[in-house]
């Protein structure tokens, strides 16, 4: 290990990342992560990695693009920043038009943000103002689902579902309400798809009688559960889901932070693939591709139609951020955008989106492997060393020896706990692909003979 790297790991050490373990402060040996190229990154010590999860579902355009280091350059020099409260910028303007021409129906007013949980939060405090000025000041209450991930704010950490970070912190529970994720896996063996799809949408329906239709405001949920484990819902559920809550008056909310630019192989998901218009998208993520955090909330003219009602007083949403609109971000956006459509990878995507899914599934065979599953460039790769899959311990076991093998042998897996999800950037090619999944067979199988070795599980 060279010397450098050994001090920024000390250095690191005084640095708090995100979800931390408090008793493993200072003691963390991080990878040091120094330069990228396409789906490439290279460590401090040499090693050249594929960067299988895109960052974090985000290096969509990939690593190292020089033209996107230029626009920034540029307009950094021409101007860094100016408050977005009474003045604009070209390049906010145009990404905002450039935003609505691209999403779904009426979709056509943006709010910029600073990254995705931001993004969560302003929508749901949109849709809190919304119902407020309509004279709803019951209207309150959020529903989301299991597994669901959205956010780091108070609020979109409150919605977020996943069981095992409700740990510490505090939530707004007097909001929240949360339905099981449509997860294929929970299915019971004797019931047909259809049941379940039935079952998942009455989930919703249930929730939103129980609760009271007056006093529920909207539905939050990612098109595909990203973080969650990919869970991918089963065909129709947004459609009955939207038509649901179009019967009760609650909001629709489509958190595309992942799914957006080109990860499911559209600029947006929620139409092109699910068929649904929703009335709110958020966004973040591959939205800049990470060259420069940005998020954004998508609202439709149906909603913003409503404060044409001088009589109900003001309607000034009181909500948004230093660098809403950050002119160096929106040119990032642009140039993303631009990028995606001139190399075409929304095609690209589409064709070896499948590629990926069918390769992915010949991991099967390997015993730990509980279950795979994805859509687009979505994978993940679920294990399993216990039989009810409810040993957190050793759900980590499996995790972290993978991850350790998979790197030494040149990709970047980091599971989310026992289970391997991919996303890598959307260049991608199909020798890339058979590269990144051979080494996770080896990694995944090379941690399982060390569990057997070890006595942690029989086969
Ligand atoms: N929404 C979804 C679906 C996400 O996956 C994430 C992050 O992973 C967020 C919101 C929060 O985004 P950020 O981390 O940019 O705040």
């Amino acid at each position: 290990m060279s010397s450098s790297t050994a001090k920024i790991q000390e250095q690191d050490n005084q640095y708090i990342h995100p979800w931390d373990n408090m008793h493993q402060l200072g003691r963390n040996t991080r990878t040091v992560v120094d330069r990228g190229e396409g789906v490439y990154v290279h460590d401090s010590n040499g090693n050249r990695l594929i960067d299988g999860p895109g960052g974090m579902w985000c290096v969509n355009i990939g690593h190292g693009r020089e033209e996107m280091a230029r626009a920034i350059y540029d307009q950094i020099m021409q101007l860094a920043y100016t408050s977005p409260w009474s003045l604009t910028t070209g390049p906010a303007a145009q990404f905002s038009q450039a935003l609505a021409a691209e999403a779904p129906g009426d979709l056509n007013h943006v709010f910029f943000t600073t990254g995705g949980s931001t993004a969560v939060d302003s929508a749901l405090r949109f849709v809190q103002f919304y119902n407020n000025y309509r004279g709803k000041r019951e209207k309150k209450h959020i529903i989301a689902r299991d597994k669901g991930y959205h956010g780091s704010t108070y609020l979109s950490a409150s919605v977020s579902g996943k069981e095992r970070d409700k740990n510490l912190l505090d939530f707004a529970d007097h909001l929240v309400h949360h339905i099981p994720a449509p997860h294929p896996l929970l299915k019971p063996a004797a019931m047909s798809d259809s049941e379940f799809l039935d079952q998942c949408v009455a989930d919703l329906e249930n929730k939103i009688l129980e609760i009271g239709a007056e006093k529920v405001a909207v539905f939050v949920a990612e098109p595909i559960l990203a973080s969650g484990g990919v869970i991918v819902p089963p065909e129709g559920y947004h459609k009955r889901c939207l038509e649901v809550c179009r019967k009760y008056d609650v909001l629709y909310l489509s958190d595309e932070v992942v799914t957006s630019f080109g990860r499911l192989g559209y600029v947006f998901a929620s139409e092109d693939v699910f068929g649904i218009v929703p009335d709110i998208i958020t966004t973040a993520k591959g939205l800049t591709s990470a060259y420069i955090p940005m998020g954004a909330v998508l609202i439709s003219d149906r909603l913003l139609k409503q404060f044409d009602l001088p009589e109900n007083g003001a309607a000034v949403f009181s909500n948004g951020f230093t660098y809403s609109g950050h002119p160096v971000a929106a040119v990032a956006g642009l140039k993303n955008l631009e990028i995606m459509k001139r190399e075409k990878l929304c095609e690209h995507v589409r064709d070896v989106g499948p590629y990926l899914q069918e390769q992915l599934q010949t991991l099967r065979d390997i015993a730990i492997v509980s279950d795979v599953r994805g859509i687009g460039l979505m994978g993940c790769v679920e294990c399993q060393l216990t039989q009810d899959g409810e040993d957190l311990a050793m759900d980590y076991e499996i995790g972290n020896r993978s991850d350790k093998h998979c790197q030494s042998m040149g990709l970047i897996v980091r599971p989310l706990i026992n289970m391997c999800v991919l996303s890598p950037p959307l260049v991608i090619t199909r020798d890339q692909i058979d590269q990144m999944v051979a080494i996770l067979r080896k990694g995944v199988e090379m941690a399982m003979q060390e569990c057997i070795d070890d006595g942690i599980w029989k086969p």
